[in-house]
């Protein structure tokens, strides 16, 4: 009986003076891996606007279907999206829609704090994933 209290007191001591697993969240922050997929983002063109050329494929290939995409053509001839949505609230963070864009407009970041009360604030739309670039240089 007083071989598995040793055993159970040794355990204790090994991690009582070993490094904590546990950090001071949110004074400290965990760096993310890079295979890491959190809240989605665009990557801009020179002049701010978003790479997205409209295509389709994302909300095409999304598992939970929760792109919503409407195009429009510039007089240049170049597709843009006049509206561009994620629905937040089903997204699995699969990475499909960040792997099949032929332009690498859509990413998905390092983001992983996001918590609002409000259901309609899930909506990621075109202004809220330029925003988020600012979180992943
Ligand atoms: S990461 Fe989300 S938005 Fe992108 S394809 Fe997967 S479920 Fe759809
Ligand atoms: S994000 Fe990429 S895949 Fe989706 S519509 Fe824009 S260009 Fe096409």
């Amino acid at each position: 009986m007083i071989i598995p209290l040793l055993k159970g007191l040794a355990v204790t001591l090994k991690y009582f003076f070993s490094r904590p697993f546990a950090i001071q969240y949110p004074d400290e922050k965990i760096e993310m891996t890079d295979r890491w997929r959190g809240i989605h983002y665009f990557e801009r063109r020179e002049d701010g606007s978003t790479k997205c050329v409209a295509c389709g494929l994302c909300e095409a290939v999304c598992p939970s279907n929760c792109i919503y995409l409407e195009a429009e053509v510039y007089e240049n001839g170049r597709r843009f999206p006049r509206v561009y949505e994620i629905d937040g609230t089903r997204c699995i963070f699969c990475g499909f829609c960040e792997e099949i864009c032929p332009v690498n407009a859509i990413r998905l970041g390092k983001n992983y704090e996001y918590v609002r009360h409000e259901r309609a604030d899930f909506i990621f739309d075109t202004t809220f994933l330029l925003d988020q670039k600012k979180l992943n240089p």
